[in-house]
């Protein structure tokens, strides 16, 4: 089948020809990929910043956000036959540890992520275990939906952590209205009657969140922080959701914190300075959030298949991997790019 491989660091990926994946175990399922998406966590591989945290040898097939059909099951496959529409959690996980077992994938200790440390899906078909698999509804496409993997999940994952706590009436700040972001504001929308208010740099992207479901857009561009309290009765918000966690994000956003609230960190990049007698004094939690459990996963394909959550994409045939890397290096992609082989 045809792939495309990282061949090695600060190169250009490679398509080329690899044998097929077999099913070998009695939980593996092999799965024809419909939909893979271009992440920034690809040009990170591609920068050398995973080689020593994923130990992957060279050359090994990269993608990590997959959809498809089941092609293939082991003996023991009962949740999946062939020909079935799938979303694949971004992890193979044991199912026996105690993470595993409390439903919390993500930390699972013997866990595998296919386009990270095994092979993923800019490929033809790419094997994953029967805990990954998420059936999904008939009306969605795998391309449409594939992005939802990683992206969808860890703004899913995030904002339902924070929907648990808020109350209507609540005020819920969003900083960073890209592509987590957009994800973040419909959830909320979905699960909460809070209060959603965006904070972004770039206005165009404020506009679009005031049409999926933002209540207030705010533009970052110095005057944000106040406004934001304006917004607030001078109180500040219950919870912000930080998908920036850089360029001064942190800062700007425990200022628009109210006393108590929440301050869910999932972008990242700098460091978090609040005094700790601030922090005992007003009570307030620093939250961390990574990736998203298959339970999420499931809840936010209802959300997709009931439209909404709606994810606008960019597709490109398998041997266009070059123009999809090259697009969302530039700043050229609107929504996500999926390579669809
Ligand atoms: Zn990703
Ligand atoms: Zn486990």
């Amino acid at each position: 089948m045809r792939a495309v491989q990282v061949v090695g660091y600060h190169q250009r990926l490679e398509l080329t020809e690899v044998g097929e994946p077999e099913v070998t175990g009695p939980f593996d399922v092999v799965v024809r990929i419909g939909g893979a998406g271009v992440c920034r966590t690809d040009l990170h591989i591609l920068e050398g910043q995973w080689a020593e945290k994923s130990g992957v040898t060279l050359p090994y097939t990269i993608g990590h956000e997959n959809a498809g059909w089941v092609h293939a099951v082991g003996a023991a496959v009962t949740n999946v036959v062939e020909g079935d529409k799938v979303i694949l959690h971004p992890l193979i996980t044991c199912g026996l540890c105690r993470a595993c077992r409390s439903g919390d994938d993500v930390h699972c200790t013997a866990s595998q992520f296919p386009g990270i440390d095994t092979a993923g899906g800019y490929a033809e078909y790419l094997k994953t275990s029967a805990r990954s698999v998420v059936k999904i509804d008939d009306a969605l496409e795998p391309s449409d939906v594939a992005a939802l993997a990683d992206a969808g999940l860890t703004a899913y994952h995030a904002a339902a952590k924070a929907a648990r706590r808020l109350r209507p009436g609540d005020r819920c700040v969003v900083i960073g209205a890209g592509g987590l972001g957009h994800i973040g504001v419909q959830v909320l929308k979905a699960l909460t009657a809070a209060e959603i208010v965006v904070v972004d740099r770039n206005p165009d992207a404020v506009k679009l969140a005031e049409t999926i479901g933002a209540d207030h857009g705010v533009v970052a561009d110095g005057s944000h922080v106040a406004a934001v309290l304006d917004l607030t009765g001078g109180n500040g918000a219950e919870t912000v959701i930080d998908f920036v966690g850089e360029g001064g994000a942190t800062r700007d956003g425990v200022a628009m914190l109210r006393r108590a609230g929440d301050y869910h960190v999932v972008g990242y990049g700098e460091n978090i300075d609040v005094p700790t007698i601030d922090i005992i004094s007003t009570e307030i939690n620093l939250i961390g959030n990574l990736v998203g459990s298959y339970n999420d996963l499931c809840e936010l394909m209802v959300l997709a298949a009931q439209g909404k959550v709606t994810l606008h994409t960019q597709k490109y045939p398998l041997d266009r991997f070059q123009d999809a890397i090259d697009d969302l290096d530039n700043g050229r992609v609107r929504g996500r790019a999926i390579l669809t082989p």
